[in-house]
């Protein structure tokens, strides 16, 4: 890959993407890290060349397999609701798990502000795209799965924080129960049309749960494609 292709030219250059990275503080992202990883992961080489020129607008893109690029906002809202309360920096949290890598863009995101990453997607030619792209991009702490994430990937847990990309009705218990005590789990929730995000932190006795407002995401398949 060039060089130019991922820096970017025109409407994908770096003007458009601080420009991005401007409304999405407007909107309240505050986590510098985060904003950090929006300004530098070239959003436009997860899309379609065809949408190219529509990466840096903070909209969900279709990338193929009725499945779409997660918005801007919401993949800086979730990773720093993730991150909230862990010490800053990179490798703030030594694991995390990320349900629905999709075209790897929040896997992108995330890769170096936690220590070890581990994704599932349940559909395989997009795992493989992701797999691609991080590698191009030089991230190299992350291990894919290609299978059913509602499970969760037992082999590497307990979690510090598990980010789910696709709603399911009712949090998997599986996953609560792979996250350590103090761990974070940031899971859109609920039908279409009626879904919130939600976090639930691990604690000693109980489980909080918090709600961070409504959101649009796909549905949380069962098996694997
Ligand atoms: N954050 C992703 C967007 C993912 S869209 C990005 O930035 O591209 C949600 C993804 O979750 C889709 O790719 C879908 O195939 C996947 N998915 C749905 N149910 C799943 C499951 N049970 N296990 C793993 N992946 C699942």
């Amino acid at each position: 890959m060039t060089d130019l292709r991922m820096t970017g030219i025109g409407m994908t250059s770096a003007r458009t993407r601080d420009r991005l990275v401007q409304r999405l503080r407007e909107q309240g992202i505050a986590n510098l890290a985060v904003l950090d990883r929006i300004r530098n992961v070239p959003r436009h080489i997860f899309v379609d060349e065809a949408l190219g020129s529509r990466a840096y607008e903070d909209t969900a893109l279709p990338i193929g397999f009725g499945q779409t690029i997660s918005q801007p906002y919401i993949v800086a809202r979730m990773t720093e609701a993730l991150l909230e309360g862990a010490p800053s920096g990179a490798g703030a949290l030594d694991n995390a798990l990320e349900v629905g890598t999709g075209c790897g863009y929040q896997t992108a995101v995330l890769a170096p502000l936690v220590t070890h990453l581990y994704t599932i997607e349940r559909v395989e030619p997009l795992l493989a795209r992701a797999r691609e792209r991080l590698k191009e991009l030089g991230i190299r702490n992350v291990r894919f799965r290609h299978g059913d994430g509602s499970l969760g990937w037992k082999a590497h847990a307990p979690y510090d924080g598990i980010l789910v990309a696709a709603a399911p009705l009712t949090v998997p218990d599986a996953l609560l129960k792979q996250l350590k005590v103090g761990g974070r789990l940031i899971v859109p929730l609920g039908p279409e049309g009626e879904q919130e995000l939600v976090r639930f932190t691990r604690r000693e006795q109980r489980m909080e749960r918090e709600s961070l407002g409504a959101v649009a995401f796909v549905p949380l398949l069962g098996g694997t494609a």
